[in-house]
């Protein structure tokens, strides 16, 4: 005779994520916190006792993204519990949507754990209670192979178009070994490529005076250029390192250090450094940190020790007092710079921000016609750098494989060392073995290419 038990039934939470990735980071923590209470996800809005909305209430066009992805969550399910960067302007929120049952900020873990339970309360049960804590099995919300790894919060900075640090407050880094655990942890349960993310990389550790941990029997600094090599050591189950691609790195001068890790294959050879502008005026009228002059032959400096390095950046155009000479002085020095990938936004008041109060706005015309210029420059760099590409053999990790077509020659999509996800461009390849499996890294041959994308097969030995 068999017996048959019965799960008491789980609790579900659905959860919409919104903003940059270090709001997913939030999500997958949140999440993570609820599953070891006993609770379980639900992938769409019916099935969920309670959906999480994450916000992002960076810009003016994102606070109404948020406030739109509540409306339509409470349209469709009705019990809606409220957190992130959004969840500062309480008001505004339960304003708009008087029925959400809870609002918590940014941050607030224990706050919007506790309104989760007080909303749906957790069920009580023996095998609910052996839930484990927390380990391998975290959620994530980004794919396994690759996975965003947070080092701080927070930004000591006062750029006059942010409001970041009145968000998030001051620069809160984590401690070393907790960081290098939650890698270690992550490459050994998939991931194959860790994105260093935070508001300022390159501050990290200088709330705790570079406080250093013991790991692995030595003592690391809690230091950009000492978590970096450190992260540069961890080895995949197949004994291969994991790519490790630094974000938000801002170009103060230890940055230097970083890049021989990169010529020495520990780090991926790929920097996210924003730079927002180029014109001196400008740059002392963003507030804009570690603003120094000789940005331009630093950047030499980086590609004669890693000639294969990527950096990509940001700007800003239109900010209030942008002349056509500072405008023309950025569009110089981009040509000069030859950046390998290059994001760029019209400026855009943020309520709270300094900026806000600066006089000589650039219309909204002018910011258009900039923009356009601007991305016209950029996009004949791109092209150029892709097209020299084509004929060699690049590195590819892979993001997804196709189905097979009529003609059983199967597809898959994946990015160079160049590409980090979301943001840049992609590798797509054509009749890939049917063993290539989301997460392998093989290497290319590069066929064709685009302003942003490659085109290519695994390369033949
Ligand atoms: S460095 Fe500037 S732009 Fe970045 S988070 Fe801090 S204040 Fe905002």
């Amino acid at each position: 005779m068999s017996t048959t038990t019965t799960l008491p039934d789980q609790k579900k939470v659905g959860m919409v994520s919104l903003g940059c990735p270090k709001a997913l980071v939030d999500s997958e923590r949140i999440l993570t916190r609820l599953r070891a209470d006993g609770y379980a996800m639900s992938p769409d809005y019916a099935g969920a006792d309670v959906v999480l909305v994450n916000t992002c209430g960076f810009l003016d066009s994102a606070k109404e993204e948020s406030l739109s992805a509540i409306g339509e969550a409470i349209a469709e399910n009705g019990r809606v519990i409220v957190t992130g960067c959004m969840g500062e302007e309480a008001d505004a929120i339960r304003a708009a949507h008087p029925q959400v049952l809870a609002v918590t900020g940014a941050h607030q873990y224990e706050q919007v754990v506790e309104a989760v339970h007080t909303h749906a309360p957790p069920s009580q049960g023996p095998f609910v209670d052996l839930i484990p804590q927390p380990s391998e099995h975290d959620i994530k919300l980004t794919p396994r192979h690759y996975s965003y790894l947070k080092i701080s919060e927070g930004c000591n900075h006062s750029c006059a178009f942010c409001i970041i640090p009145q968000l998030r407050g001051k620069l809160a880094s984590r401690r070393v070994d907790a960081v290098l655990r939650e890698a270690e942890k992550l490459v050994a349960a998939g991931t194959r490529e860790l994105l260093v993310i935070s508001q300022d990389t390159s501050a990290y550790g200088v709330d705790t005076r570079h406080e250093p941990r013991q790991w692995k029997g030595r003592e690391v600094r809690a230091h950009m250029t000492d978590l970096a090599r450190e992260l540069g050591q961890l080895r995949t189950p197949e004994c291969t390192p994991p790519w490790v691609r630094l974000h938000y790195v801002y170009p103060y001068p230890h940055v230097d250090a970083v890049i021989p890790l990169m010529a020495e294959g520990l780090l991926t050879p790929y920097l996210d450094i924003p730079f927002q502008h180029a014109s001196p005026k400008v740059l002392k009228l963003m507030r804009r940190p570690a603003n120094e002059a000789k940005v331009l032959e630093r950047l030499k400096g980086w590609r004669e020790i890693c000639p294969e390095i990527a950096i990509r950046s940001s700007f800003v155009v239109g900010f209030p007092g942008e002349t056509e000479e500072d405008f023309q002085y950025l569009l110089d020095w981009l040509e000069e710079a030859q950046l390998d990938r290059v994001g760029a936004f019209r400026f855009e008041p943020v309520e709270g921000a300094a900026a806000n109060d600066l006089p000589d706005p650039v219309p909204e015309a002018l910011k258009e016609e900039r923009y356009a210029r601007l991305m016209e420059v950029t996009e004949k760099i791109s092209a150029a750098k892709q097209q020299a590409k084509i004929g060699t053999t690049l590195p590819v990790i892979i993001d997804e494989v196709g189905e097979p077509d009529e003609d059983g020659d199967i597809g898959a999509t994946g990015r160079s060392q160049a590409d980090a996800p979301e943001i840049d461009g992609q590798v797509f390849l054509r009749n890939v073995p049917d063993d290539l499996k989301q997460g392998h890294i093989v290497d290319v041959s590069v066929e064709d290419a685009d302003a942003h994308d490659f085109f290519g097969v695994v390369a033949t030995d």
